[in-house]
């Protein structure tokens, strides 16, 4: 089949992977194309992820601070919450990141498709109406390329039987349109994006449940750093509910009528609203990509080697799509990798590690080894932790429930990993990945001079703990 037009490279998806990778590309050279299905830009992250939830986490965690204030010897009014405003900040951040985004690719010349991309050959690729998820032969635009990066992400996993139809059962792109403040609502999944979103509403002023299946929040991070967002939630929240599941949701003019099991949990109860995060599923399997001979796993994930190249030789995957952790900086460096390998370069993707934050309150922040990793699989480690509750800076804020720890191996010192939970966690963990990046040892760390009072300083105490300098209180 003839194609309309020939691009030497076609990137499918326009998310932090994809636009990061078609503009790398162009910068080195190639003719791009870059298609995505929605009109604007920026994928998961900038439109429904990332960016709104941060937005909207800024506001409830200023709510919170401003009522906890009182301690301190100034009373704020109950917050009065314009949601129609509220709703319009989140939109115009994301409305200049993803027009910004609009202009960059103009800039350098980055052609941009909009429409469902599907592939009909190992080199052409279908783009239909966007609409038209079925039926991949009445494609609009027939495209061939020399070589292509599939960056189509992820979308949030259901749990089959609830009453989808239903507008107040949410996913999280649901939560974050902010239909309205919910008098109750359940979140189902006590993971990163579920407890997110539950810190949101609860800010805002709902009173909200989250059920979780494992027997704490944050499956997979270390319970240390877990525990003062658990008493911190226990604080904020109406109930959290570990170790139980949702076996039912009804709807009924009242609310959803949830029915549970395990742990501590009711066997019903009835909420205004119900938001369902317990993870998210790759994109794979709607590309036809066995068309291109592109080998997709049973799950939706496509396989790939370190210079982002699936078991076809000038096709390559990244981003959400190529496995965990599902980041967007994860996914913006693989868009790197692949377009530089696509342009002649010899890169790779070696990093040592992709920090993971939860920006809760507080937030919590790893990096490298963890604790629960380490014993899992007997790798030997020693640690020096510094709670918060020594930091002048931290008591200063009144958040003295923090914890910085630092991972090193007994031999060498060398740092292997680092977990922080507090205030600005997120930022603070950046630190310990350039250190792991660069091999650095306790000793760099505690004996680089940190600004005095910083929450920064902590990871320099927790070096000092861990070779027996430190002073105690800073
Ligand atoms: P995506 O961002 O999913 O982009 C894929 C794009 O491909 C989409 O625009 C999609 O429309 C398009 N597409 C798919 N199939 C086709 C097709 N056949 N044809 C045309 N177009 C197609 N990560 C962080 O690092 N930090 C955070 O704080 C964070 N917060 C999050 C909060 C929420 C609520 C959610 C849901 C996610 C969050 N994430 C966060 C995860 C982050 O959004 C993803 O890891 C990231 O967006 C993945 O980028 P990607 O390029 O792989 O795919």
């Amino acid at each position: 089949q003839a194609a309309d037009e020939h691009h030497d490279l076609v990137v499918l998806g326009a998310g932090p992977g994809g636009y990061t990778a078609a503009f790398r590309a162009a910068d080195l050279g190639l003719k791009v194309l870059l298609i995505e299905r929605y009109p604007d830009l920026g994928g998961v992250c900038l439109n429904v992820g990332c960016i709104p939830s941060k937005a909207l986490l800024h506001t409830a965690a200023i709510i919170q601070e401003t009522q906890g204030m009182s301690a301190h010897g100034v009373t704020f009014a109950k917050p009065e919450i314009d949601i129609d405003k509220l709703r319009s900040f989140k939109e115009e951040v994301i409305g200049k990141l993803t027009g910004g985004l609009a202009g960059l690719a103009k800039q350098r010349k980055v052609t941009v498709a909009h429409g469902f991309a599907r592939f009909r050959s190992s080199h052409l690729i279908a783009i239909s109406n966007p609409e038209q998820q079925e039926g991949a032969d009445q494609a609009d635009r027939l495209v061939s390329f020399d070589q292509a990066i599939i960056a189509a992400g992820s979308k949030s996993i259901r749990i089959p039987g609830f009453p989808y139809d239903d507008e107040r059962l949410m996913d999280s792109t649901g939560a974050l349109e902010l239909a309205d403040i919910p008098k109750r609502l359940l979140v189902i999944g006590g993971g990163i994006i579920g407890l997110e979103m539950g810190c949101v509403y609860a800010g805002l002023g709902s009173a909200v449940t989250v059920v979780e299946l494992s027997e704490g929040l944050m499956p997979g991070c270390d319970r240390d750093l877990v525990r003062p967002l658990e008493k911190r939630l226990k604080k904020d929240f109406e109930n959290i509910f570990t170790g139980a599941k949702v076996t039912g949701i009804e709807s009924t003019k009242k609310g959803l009528s949830v029915t549970f099991e395990g742990g501590k949990a009711p066997a019903s109860d009835t909420f205004d609203r119900v938001l369902l995060a317990v993870g998210r599923s790759p994109n794979g399997h709607a590309l036809d990509a066995d068309k291109a001979e592109v080998l997709v796993d049973e799950r939706g994930f496509i396989a790939v080697d370190s210079q982002q190249r699936t078991n076809v030789q000038h096709i390559f995957a990244i981003g959400d799509l190529v496995g965990q952790p599902m980041l967007a900086h994860k996914a913006t460096h693989e868009g790197k990798v692949a377009a530089e390998v696509a342009a002649g370069q010899k890169s790779y993707f070696d990093a040592k590690t992709i920090p993971s934050v939860a920006y809760t309150d507080p937030e919590i922040a790893w990096m490298g080894l963890t604790e629960t990793a380490a014993k899992d699989q007997g790798i030997s480690y020693e640690k020096g932790a510094f709670p918060w509750a020594a930091s002048g800076r931290a008591l200063s804020m009144a958040r003295s429930d923090g914890l910085t720890k630092v991972l090193y191996d007994p031999q060498t010192k060398r740092i292997l990993g680092a977990g922080i939970v507090g205030p600005n966690a997120g930022e603070l963990i950046a630190e310990a990945v350039l250190a792991l990046e660069m091999g650095a040892d306790l000793e760099d760390l505690a004996l680089t001079i940190h600004p005095h009072p910083t929450l920064s300083e902590t990871l320099n105490f927790a070096a000092e703990v861990a070779e027996g300098t430190v002073t105690d209180i800073y």
